[in-house]
């Protein structure tokens, strides 16, 4: 039997088999389908992608790891120095070990990451274009509103920059 042939139903939801089914939603997931509308149905078995999630949730967990690594350094000369560090004043590779680490440890994240980020929002923008193939609207939706509203996150956190975490660049 050849499940993928052309009489082959399959839940664009969950992947069930509806081929011999009479009913209009599927018993599984409970998702609507109708048999002379070949776009509610998948024609193969196979299951949503998984990928598009991983890349968005690398993609949106780029800035946040900017940001915690930024604050990260700032915290630590903070501690090292009894106060809050100054730019004009301190280097952050002359405090101590630790804050040097942070310091330089942000630096490869974001020289090496970056790139990794932008192919993955250009990755993704395929991720999107799937969920959207397989009216995944939601899945869709989630997709491109996680990465964007963490990296809106960390330009307005590190242009209007509250507590002076950019304290490194003042030299
Ligand atoms: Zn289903």
């Amino acid at each position: 039997m050849n499940e993928d042939g052309p009489e082959s139903r399959f839940c664009l939801g969950c992947a069930y088999p509806l081929a011999h089914l009479r009913g209009r939603r599927c018993p599984e997931c409970g998702r609507a389908f109708d048999t002379d509308d070949p776009s509610t149905y998948s024609a193969t078995r196979r299951l949503r992608p998984r990928w598009p999630t991983c890349v968005a949730l690398w993609v949106a967990a780029y800035p946040l790891l900017i940001l915690v690594l930024f604050y990260g350094t700032w915290w630590l000369a903070w501690s090292a120095l009894g106060r809050r560090p100054n730019g004009s004043i301190h280097d952050p590779n002359h405090i101590n070990t630790t804050v040097e680490a942070f310091w330089e440890l942000l630096g490869c994240i974001v020289v090496l990451g970056f790139p990794f980020a932008v192919l993955g929002g250009l990755a993704l923008l395929s991720g999107i274009a799937l969920e959207v193939q397989g009216r995944r609207w939601l899945r869709a939706v989630l997709l491109i509103a996680l990465p964007v509203a963490t990296w809106i996150a960390m330009v307005v956190v590190l242009w209007n920059d509250p507590h002076n975490v950019l304290w490194v660049f003042d030299m």
